[in-house]
């Protein structure tokens, strides 16, 4: 079946947008970034070899990226698609997932630079089910408390802070964002402005996606 990728910028909002929409489209989120979170927090070598470029907000090289996604994709779950967020990243990247899944829309989530700091640097996840919250713009209902498991224990990213962030958008525009043109010319470009409240941005990708 069809995979979907949703792209951006970092702090586009794609980890919260894929939270809230795996349950419409059935989809499993894959993450690279949590699955090499995952890897440093294990200390395998993957993740001793990711942690150098991650703490620089450098780009981990596309052969590791490309290795974890082929491992994924072999799981059960995967089977009928999957969403990707935060892959692909780069070209080689694009070329190596065009091999071995069929993507049917590239949802792009745009927001401008001069947002991205404030909503990195106000992120902040739940330590037991990873849901995304934002001290200002999303924070938990009840302050202390996740929404979606009720267990009272956040965390924050090491990379989430403001030297790591401009080397991350300087990665995005460099090597990421020529993928944008890259999928516009095979037709699967579908383009949402992110500089919205979350709820009208999960309805546009909705609608894109239907
Ligand atoms: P994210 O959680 O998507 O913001 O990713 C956090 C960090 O993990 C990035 O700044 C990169 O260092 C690394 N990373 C995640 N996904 C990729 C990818 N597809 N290609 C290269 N590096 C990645």
């Amino acid at each position: 079946m069809d995979s979907i990728v949703l792209f951006g910028p970092p702090g586009a909002g794609k980890g919260t947008q894929a939270q809230r929409i795996t349950e419409s489209t059935g989809l499993p989120q894959v993450s690279t970034g949590d699955m090499l979170r995952a890897a440093v927090g294990s200390g395998t070598a993957v993740g001793l070899e990711a942690k150098r470029y991650m703490d620089a907000g450098k780009l981990v090289p596309d052969n590791v990226i490309i290795q974890l996604i082929i491992e994924r994709l072999k799981k059960d779950d995967a089977k009928g698609g999957v969403m990707f967020d935060g892959f692909p990243r780069t070209i080689p990247q694009a070329e190596a997932l065009s091999q071995i899944a069929h993507v049917s829309h590239v949802i792009s989530i745009n927001v401008p630079d001069a947002k991205i700091v404030e909503r990195i640097c106000g992120r902040f996840t739940c330590k037991t089910c990873g849901f995304v919250y934002h001290e200002v713009f999303n924070p938990p209902l009840e302050i202390g408390t996740c929404d979606h498991c009720n267990e009272t224990d956040f965390k924050k990213r090491a990379d989430d802070n403001e030297n790591t962030v401009i080397s991350r958008l300087e990665a995005y525009h460099n090597q990421t964002s020529p993928l944008a043109q890259w999928y516009k010319s095979k037709g699967i470009l579908c383009e949402i402005d992110g500089d919205r409240n979350i709820e009208e941005i999960t309805q546009d990708i909705l609608e894109a996606l239907n």
